[in-house]
């Protein structure tokens, strides 16, 4: 994960006018298409779109329900939650009336419902189908949050009735609105560094407790499904591509009376078009938060690469510095920009489905003993 000895970095002059770029790229804390697609929509005062959340669990509580007082295209409009109680204090919280709460069997009522103009599922994974496709039938757009599915199967039922009921489909990939990550796309294509060939990155968290996420049915997996998938997310990014093979090996447990329905650690390469690679890991033993990419002209590291604030960027040519957005926010305001619009979402359920099946081959690969799995072409 050290920058190599060879490298060769672009003049500092180009480096800081593209920095300049960048940020202006993200005035006002929304990109460049976005903020001019705000200004227009916002322009008549236009009642805001509503959206309602499917559980509320420590995301919903910590990031999503806060991001939606920061929204300017939509707003907190109703829940569904298993508790009745819990519903009635976020109603009085964040002002949205009681008869929208409903609980999960009843909640193909908000079919009749004009408040509710978006769903957006934030419950366990092995949940997300069941949910999404109850948002569908009720003729609600949806977000749906990562990974989209347990698996491959399960996206295409959730897109299938989504194209049915004739309503968008997104997937919550935060981080297509973050300026650091903006940079990572930006620098793919430019190529300032040459094009990105070798990628490497790892998200893993210590894990301590008994919960759904290593509970094989409403997880779909371990560590890879909750946090690998981000490194996958940032290696397609880079590459601008799909891999097309994918080799990986499951590390021994050492904590197997925790760890006895999904992994604890898993190594995966990516190998993409054109000789790109990318190592990967993600565990629940350790921490770690990086994602690297290298050209022939230089590199650039960010560590920590995938959390909500706080995302440090190094390269060969000097650190970078982009102010903070708020994530959630922007990307909320982003779907809501499409619905209006007709544009379509850049974080459609087939990106969700297409990192799926990345996530099926390195689980095929591991079983396999570390055989070299090739991927579909597109
Ligand atoms: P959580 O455990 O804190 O919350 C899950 C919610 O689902 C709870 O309100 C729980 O009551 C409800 N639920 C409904 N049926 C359940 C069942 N059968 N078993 C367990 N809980 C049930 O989880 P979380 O961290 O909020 O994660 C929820 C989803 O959001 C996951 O898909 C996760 O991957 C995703 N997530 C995304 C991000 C991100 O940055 N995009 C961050 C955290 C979580």
């Amino acid at each position: 994960m050290n920058p190599p000895a060879h490298d060769v970095s672009p003049s500092r002059r180009t480096f800081v006018r593209n920095m300049t770029l960048g940020a202006a790229f993200i005035a006002g804390g929304a990109t460049g298409g976005l903020a001019a697609e705000l200004a227009e929509l916002t322009k008549g005062g236009e009642k805001k779109l509503g959206v309602a959340l499917v559980g509320l669990g420590l995301y919903s509580r910590g990031e999503l329900g806060p991001a939606l007082r920061q929204t300017r295209l939509c707003r907190f409009a109703g829940v569904i939650t298993g508790s009745r109680e819990k519903g009635v204090k976020w109603s009085r919280s964040y002002g949205f009336p009681e008869k929208n709460i409903w609980s999960y069997d009843s909640m193909h009522e908000i079919a009749s419902n004009p408040d509710i103009d978006i769903v957006y599922v934030v419950t366990p994974n092995g949940l997300h189908a069941e949910h999404v496709v109850k948002s569908a039938l009720a003729g609600k757009h949806v977000i749906c949050e990562k990974p989209m599915a347990n698996t491959v199967a399960e996206c295409d039922q959730m897109m299938a009735a989504c194209r049915k009921a004739g309503v968008q489909l997104s997937v919550g990939y935060r981080l297509h609105y973050d300026p650091n990550h903006i940079e990572l796309d930006r620098l793919a294509r430019v190529k300032d560094f040459g094009a990105l060939t070798r990628l490497s990155g790892e998200h893993s968290w210590t894990f301590q407790q008994r919960a759904w996420r290593i509970e094989r049915s409403l997880s779909g997996g371990g560590p890879l499904m909750d946090v690998g998938i981000y490194v996958i997310q940032a290696a397609c990014r880079a590459a601008m591509a799909q891999p097309i093979a994918i080799t990986a090996r499951e590390l021994p447990k050492t904590r197997p009376e925790l760890f006895n329905e999904v992994e604890e650690t898993i190594e995966w390469t990516m190998e993409f078009p054109g000789g790109v690679t990318c190592e990967a890991s993600s565990s629940y033993n350790r921490e770690n938060n990086l994602f690297r990419a290298e050209g022939a002209k230089g590199w650039i590291r960010l560590s920590p690469a995938y959390g909500y604030r706080g995302i440090e960027v190094e390269t060969s040519a000097g650190p970078l510095k982009f102010p903070e957005v708020p994530q959630q926010a922007l990307q909320m305001d982003d779907f809501t920009s499409c619905i209006l619009t007709g544009r379509e979402t850049p974080v459609p359920g087939s990106m969700g489905r297409d990192h799926m099946v990345i996530i099926e081959a390195i689980y095929k690969s591991a079983a396999l003993g570390g055989r070299r799995v090739e991927l579909p072409r597109a």
